[in-house]
């Protein structure tokens, strides 16, 4: 997973001819059950000897999004105290009706932007497609 977002970056950066990537902003869904020390671990492994060496990497952390089919209900899901992991956990149980619930949002992680460092100077030499 880290290593499609590592892969997607370089994709974009390329696409605007960054000699070098400044920062990277992610935004996480909660039910992606990824743990941020892990994304930032393998994250910093992914990036070596690339352009997005000793980038900043954010890291933003959303709410899921349930819909009920029963009642209409959509918002925030439910959560529930575990205690044996002490911390809330997100149910699939309508707070309102208590019916069984879809997610609609929390599941996906996103890129939502990049900081890059371009060379602005004339000069620079770009490919131009079909320009022989
Ligand atoms: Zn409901």
């Amino acid at each position: 997973m880290t290593q499609q977002i590592v892969q997607t970056v370089l994709e974009e950066a390329k696409k605007y001819n960054a000699k070098r990537v400044t920062s990277v902003h992610l935004v996480i869904g909660k039910l992606t059950f990824l743990g941020i020390d892990q994304i930032k671990f393998s994250y910093h492994l992914l990036v070596k000897g690339t352009l997005m060496e000793h980038s900043k990497l954010l890291i933003e952390q959303m709410e899921p999004t349930v819909k009920c089919t029963s009642c209409g209900y959509q918002g925030p899901a439910k959560y529930v105290d575990d205690p044996a992991f002490h911390f809330a956990i997100p149910t699939l149980t309508c707070p309102k009706c208590g019916e069984q619930v879809t997610i609609k949002l929390g599941r996906e992680c996103t890129i939502k932007n990049i900081g890059i460092v371009t060379n602005g100077q004339s000069g620079d030499t770009r490919d131009v497609e079909g320009g022989k």
